[in-house]
């Protein structure tokens, strides 16, 4: 978890290759940014999908890739570098943004309370993509954040997050800039929750 005093200092953090980024603000006063995080098995996968399209080019030069060819050495090294993986500090786990922000919200509350002196009653968040939803491809499974149990999708943990303990008495607002994958997007205005793509118009600075 990153921490800025102001959004121009948070949002550049916000971007960071291979990941959705988030910057919470809440009340204006204190900007917190948090990324998505692949789990120990996507890694293993991308590298292995890298260094067998490296090796074959290595060998081969510009010949064309066999896909079927590359994905038979895939299937063959992939438990051999999931177990190489499970030796190292890798989380198993990934983590959404959204899912990282409700996971460090002690934290978060802790940081603000020291500035404010007392709880936090307005938050904004700045989504580069809109929260994952039950009918997108791979939304984030159900799972326990900060031991509480939240169902599957941003889009619902979300909703849970924000409608129960301190944050009940706060007004969220949920901003995103992009669609995610090929999910409808979202705009929502249910009790203190927002969740809306970016205004046109609002240029986010960079
Ligand atoms: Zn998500």
């Amino acid at each position: 978890m990153l921490v800025r005093n102001t959004l121009i200092e948070a949002l550049p953090l916000r971007a960071k290759s291979g990941s959705v980024g988030l910057v919470l603000s809440l009340e204006g006063a204190r900007y917190y940014v948090f990324h998505s995080r692949q789990s120990r098995d996507q890694i293993v996968s991308n590298n292995l999908q890298k260094k067998i399209a490296l090796h074959h080019e290595l060998l081969h030069g510009n010949t064309p890739y066999n896909d079927a060819q590359g994905q038979k050495k895939y299937q063959e090294l992939f438990p051999f570098a999931r177990d190489i993986a499970a030796q190292t500090y890798i989380d198993p786990e990934g983590r959404h943004a959204e899912e990282s922000m409700i996971e460090d919200w002690n934290k978060i509350v802790q940081d603000f309370y020291l500035v404010r002196g007392r709880l936090p009653r307005k938050a904004d968040v700045f989504l580069n993509f809109c929260p994952c939803q039950t009918r997108n491809r791979n939304p984030s499974p159900a799972r326990a954040l900060d031991n509480i149990n939240y169902p599957i999708s941003c889009h619902e943990k979300l909703k849970q997050f924000c409608l129960t303990g301190n944050r009940l008495k706060m007004k969220w607002s949920i901003y995103y800039e992009q669609q995610f994958q090929d999910a409808p997007i979202l705009n929502i205005n249910f009790c203190n929750l927002k969740v809306m793509r970016l205004p046109p118009g609002i240029a986010m600075p960079v």
